[in-house]
């Protein structure tokens, strides 16, 4: 029988096999406690993205359109395929013109996905399909924010349905949720049940009309961060994707194990940047904690 040889660790040549893990290595991986799986590697290191809690509601103000996107739209429509291992996901370079009008590019990781079909492992052909998601920009606008600053949402479609449906108004017409003076808060909210893999959304209302009015604070925030939706998104070169398909391992089998026929792919590609310190707390946290389940007046409300 075959045995691989084992990897040659360049440490054992020279100074020892160990290497010291540095202190800035552990203060990111700190930061990133609760985030595994849940961030994805196409939104740029510098925007924060939105975490979405379970069990709990989400308050988010979404905001209105940068003038820098075509159409005006409040949203961006990607696919992406996701959760490899600790790099969370890519954007998927065969629906380049889709996103953002320039031209497609072979895509590996759809080609893994044409593999594990062809070889009829259907559980692991799911996992590799490139999903269809949804940008928004938003406040977070809950009694205890994860921050004050502009955050990146990023929707699958459910949640993005649930959102579009509170834009149609009960006594017809639309609700322009992101609109700058009238645009509303929504409350949304995903439930996990114990032992159940994925969470899953189970409501989305309208709350509190949240106005961004020029000389509030907010209205600073946003007028600060708000950015273009492409200049937001990574896009992976194809070389990048050929080696996070290298080990996609197609294996014939249906076995619902979808852990053990994915590798992990550890660390971040590119080298990125960490993400510049944030900047310091401003306005929108209340001064006093109000009750479970209430709301915060909001900056633009107290008028
Ligand atoms: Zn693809």
């Amino acid at each position: 029988m075959f045995i691989k040889p084992r990897p040659k660790l360049s440490g054992t040549v020279s100074g020892g096999l160990f290497k010291r893990v540095t202190e800035d290595v552990i203060k990111k991986d700190i930061e990133n406690i609760g985030k595994s799986g849940d961030y994805e590697s196409y939104i740029k290191d510098e925007f924060e993205k939105y975490a979405i809690k379970d069990n709990v509601n989400c308050f988010v103000r979404i905001l209105p359109p940068h003038h820098g996107n075509p159409g005006l739209d409040f949203m961006k429509h990607i696919w992406a395929h996701e959760y490899f291992g600790g790099d969370g996901g890519y954007l998927c370079l065969g629906k380049l013109e889709k996103m953002f009008s320039i031209p497609n590019k072979r895509c590996p990781l759809c080609e893994k996905h044409v593999e594990a079909q062809m070889v009829g492992n259907a559980v692991l052909a799911k996992k590799l399909r490139a999903k269809e998601k949804y940008i928004f920009l938003v406040f977070d606008t809950a009694p205890e924010p994860q921050s004050t600053d502009v955050l990146v949402l990023v929707a699958p479609g459910k949640l993005k349905d649930m959102i579009i449906r509170l834009c149609e108004h009960p006594r017809g017409g639309v609700n322009i949720l992101p609109d700058p003076e009238t645009g509303q808060e929504v409350i949304f909210l995903r439930s996990k049940v114990k032992g159940d893999l994925f969470p899953s959304y189970a409501s989305a209302q309208l709350g509190n009309v949240f106005p961004l009015t020029p000389g509030t604070q907010d209205y600073d925030i946003v007028a600060k961060q708000l950015v273009p939706f492409n200049d937001l998104l990574a896009i992976s070169t194809e070389e990048d994707l050929d080696e996070v398909a290298r080990y996609i391992i197609t294996t014939p089998s249906n076995d619902p194990q979808p852990e053990q026929q994915t590798t992990v792919v550890t660390g971040r590609r590119g080298g990125s940047a960490p993400p510049p310190s944030a900047p310091p707390v401003t306005g929108r946290v209340p001064s006093a904690q109000p009750p479970a389940g209430s709301r915060v007046v909001k900056f633009g409300q107290r008028r």
